[in-house]
This record gives C-alpha cells, sequence and structure tokens, in this order.
C-alpha cells in the first residue's frame, strides 16, 4: 500500500510526462461496504477481497495505465491520454461492472461493489493533490448514483476569474508578492527568500498561482504578469540589500516566458534599474517544463548564466531529467519537489532517495533545496543528508512582502 506521498508522486509524475494537449484520469475507486466483510467474514477474507479488486483492476486497463493502492480497498488509477470525458466514462463504467461481478473468495459467495470518482487533468485541477482530492470527492457523490462512478463537479457559488479580470489585475496592479524565506543548513540563516504571486479575487477570494499562471501563459499575459514578478521582487530585494540583509530573491519563472525575444535584456535592464547584482537573483524554472523544450530553453538559460543569474531547477524529480541535459544545463541549484521530502522522517525508502538526489546535485556542482519542510525531525535530517539549503512551513510560511521588507523606501 502507497502511503500519500509516494501516491502525489506518482500522479505528478503522470502529470509531467503528458504532452500537454491530451488529458490525464484521475480515478479513485473504493469498495461499497468492505468494513462489513471484514467484520463479518474477517480479515482473511477482506484481504483476498482487496487482492481480487487489484487483479481486476490491473486486468480492466490498458498497459500505459497505472493501479495505485492507496487503502485496505481504495485505489487510484491514472489513465493517461484518455480524450474526453466520454472515453472515461467508458473506462469507469467497465471498471464498475467487473469489480462488481460476483467472486468465491476463501469459500464465500462475495457480491461486492465499488464507487469511482473522476477527474480530469488539466480542467479539473493544475496539481496532483488538487486532483486527487476531486476525485475522491467524486467518488463520495458516486455513492448515489446508479452507474456507480461520478464525474468531479466544481462547485457552482465558486465560479472562477476571467480573462478580463486577470488582465485588468495586472495592469491595475492589484496582485500581491509574497515571500517565503530560505534557510542555509550549514550555517542557520535566512539566505534568501522565494517571491511567489498571490491574487486575492474581489468576488472569489484567493486565486491559486498555478491557475492564473495556467491562464496568463495560454492567453499571452504571461510577458506581463513576468515582467510584474521580476519587478515586484527586485524592488524589494534592493531594499533588503539597503537595509543590510545580503539574501538572494528567487523568482519563478515560466518557460514560456523565456521563450520571449529578448527576455535576458530585459532580465540585466531591470537589474539595472534596481542596482542588484546578477548573483542575487536565482531563476526557477521548473524541471518537466524545462526537460519538454530543453533545446529551447539552454540558449536563454545559458545568456542568463553567463550574466551571473543563477538558475534553478524547480520540483526536481517530478520531471524525468536525462541525466546528459542535467550535464549540459547551465545551472546552479537543484530545488527536491516536496512529495519527496515529506516522508523522510517516516520512510526509510523516502530518505535513501533524498539523500541521493542531494549526492546527484552535489557530484553535478550544484546547490540542493528542499522545499516543502514542515517539521524539525526533517530539518534536521536534511542537515544530516547534507542538503545546503531548506524551506517550508517550519521555517515560515510566505508572507506579504511588505511585511518582512520595511515599509521605508519600497
Ligand atoms: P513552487 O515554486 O513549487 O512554490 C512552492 C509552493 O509550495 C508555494 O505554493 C508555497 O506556498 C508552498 N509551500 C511552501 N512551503 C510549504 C510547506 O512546508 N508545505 C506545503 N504544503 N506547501 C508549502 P504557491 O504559492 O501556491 O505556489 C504554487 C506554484 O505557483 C509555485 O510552486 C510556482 O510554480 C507557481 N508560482 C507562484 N508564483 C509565481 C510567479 O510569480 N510566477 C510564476 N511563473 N509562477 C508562480
Ligand atoms: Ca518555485
Ligand atoms: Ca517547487
Amino acid at each position: 500500500m502507497l502511503n500519500r506521498g509516494a501516491t502525489m508522486q506518482a500522479v505528478a509524475q503522470a502529470i509531467a510526462a503528458g504532452s500537454g494537449d491530451e488529458e490525464l484520469a484521475v480515478l479513485v475507486v473504493r469498495g461499497r461496504r468492505t468494513r462489513e466483510t471484514e467484520l463479518s467474514l474477517g480479515y482473511a477474507v477482506a484481504d483476498a477481497l482487496a487482492a481480487a479488486m487489484e487483479a481486476k483492476l490491473v486486468a480492466s486497463l490498458r498497459a500505459q495505465d497505472t493501479v495505485l493502492r492507496i487503502g485496505e480497498h481504495a485505489f487510484v488509477v491514472l489513465l493517461p491520454g484518455v480524450r474526453g470525458r466520454q472515453h472515461a466514462a467508458l473506462a469507469a463504467a467497465k471498471l464498475v461492472r467487473a469489480l462488481g461481478q460476483p467472486l468465491m473468495l476463501e469459500g464465500w459467495q462475495l457480491h461486492p461493489s465499488v464507487t469511482v470518482g473522476l477527474a480530469l487533468y488539466p480542467s479539473d485541477g493544475a496539481d496532483a493533490d488538487t486532483l486527487c482530492l476531486h476525485a475522491d470527492q467524486a467518488c463520495h457523490e458516486a455513492r448515489n448514483e446508479a452507474d456507480g462512478f461520478a464525474f468531479w463537479h466544481r462547485p457552482v457559488h465558486a465560479d472562477s476569474f476571467t480573462h478580463d479580470e486577470l488582465r485588468d489585475a495586472l495592469a491595475r496592479n492589484q496582485l500581491e508578492l509574497y515571500l517565503q524565506p530560505v534557510l542555509d543548513l550549514h550555517g542557520s540563516r535566512i539566505s534568501g527568500y522565494e517571491a511567489l504571486a498571490r491574487w486575492n479575487h474581489p468576488r472569489i477570494g484567493m486565486v491559486p498561482p498555478p491557475a492564473f499562471v495556467g491562464e496568463a501563459e495560454h492567453t499571452g499575459l504571461i510577458g506581463e504578469l513576468t515582467r510584474w514578478s521580476l519587478t515586484v521582487a527586485l524592488r524589494h530585494l534592493a531594499q533588503l540589500r539597503r537595509e543590510g540583509h545580503m539574501v538572494r530573491m528567487n523568482v519563478n519563472l515560466s518557460v514560456v516566458a523565456l521563450q520571449m525575444p529578448g527576455f535576458a535584456l530585459q532580465v540585466m535592464d531591470l537589474l539595472r534599474v534596481w542596482q542588484v547584482p546578477p548573483a542575487a537573483l536565482a531563476l526557477e524554472v521548473t524541471e518537466s517544463a524545462l526537460m519538454r523544450d530543453v533545446v529551447r530553453a539552454q540558449g536563454v538559460l545559458a545568456e542568463l548564466h553567463d550574466e551571473g543569474i543563477r538558475i534553478s531547477i524547480d520540483d526536481f524529480g517530478t520531471g524525468y531529467s536525462s541525466m546528459a541535459y542535467l550535464q549540459r544545463l547551465p545551472t546552479d541549484e537543484l530545488k527536491i519537489d516536496r512529495s519527496f521530502v515529506i516522508d523522510i522522517a517516516t520512510s526509510d525508502r523516502a530518505r535513501h532517495l533524498v539523500g541521493t538526489m542531494v549526492d546527484l546535485g552535489h557530484n553535478l556542482g550544484l546547490e540542493v533545496v528542499a522545499e516543502g519542510v514542515e517539521d524539525e525531525a526533517t530539518l534536521a535530517l536534511l542537515r544530516d543528508l547534507g542538503c545546503d539549503r531548506a524551506q517550508g512551513y517550519v521555517i515560515g510560511r510566505p508572507r506579504p512582502a511588505t511585511d518582512i521588507v520595511s515599509a521605508a523606501g519600497v
């Protein structure tokens, strides 16, 4: 049975492996009344039932699909490359039928049944956590459906923002910059901050960054969003450094922005305007986005790197880096994805894996940062593993930049 971290990791990998215009269906499959089977017929029958369910799932699916066991009688199923809801619905109906066949187990005749919830990437969620949550919510709803399966539905009240609203918010400077501290694990000081954008929409409240970043990428607003992030981050960095905090600033970058003509020049101009040395700026690009178009990204990254700007590979571990590319790309830093870090205090396997990633980074001459560190035990282990820096709720949550940088002069 997989723990939460390993499950999220597998889902994140399936997202990263997609080609962009295909959909990924995430299904949560749960056995009905299995607790009753366990109590009335015993653990051996309940265990045999779980094994039979898993075998039937595998037998009903295609070779490229994945079955992850997440609970006693609960599974996450990943169907890459589905063609729309109709296609996913057919697969769900097939699973409900296959797992609803009567079974003889340990001399008992069983009449099992399951409920299935579906969420599609990218329309029903932008990341593994959201997709699994939505598929599980749909699975709960499916109890009331005759077919035994249900798709996730966006709650009616929380409707979405429009393209025009995002454009206006950018034009009117209504986005806010939050900063999250990064701790140096060799000493114990804050060595820098990561800049994270926030949009508090007047009608629907906080919009998750992946939602508006994705919208900006698809509609040509990404240039403006990137310019905004860089400008505001550098303005705060300049003020921090004037106050004597010789910190670094990490800014997230969409690869779409990286491919805009003249991008490197634009960054250099901004550095000059704010009088910040290039080495105090790190640009983060996610591993999966980078690997999708490594050839085109390579040139711009080299330009930025030659100017002395640091390049950081974000969400490392979820994007299938080729070792050859990793060695060739002009990079300075690897950020180990949160899904690997969250389990190191409880799983030897996770700890060894993160240790291996730290060594890999060091062997390539890179600094290694762990993200999503939520407790002291994890922090201590990361120090033992030789990790260079850490970021996460136990060190500090993202806070409005204006709270961190003293208001004077900014
Ligand atoms: P990311 O770069 O991986 O950022 C880290 C995310 O993890 C942030 O979410 C942060 O709030 C969250 N986080 C930090 N520490 C912890 C922890 O200990 N536990 C947990 N559970 N979460 C933690 P956020 O701010 O919602 O950002 C999500 C993603 O949106 C970012 O992922 C980044 O890829 C993107 N993003 C944010 N701001 C910008 C921006 O200005 N430009 C671009 N292009 N992308 C941005
Ligand atoms: Ca980041
Ligand atoms: Ca990250």
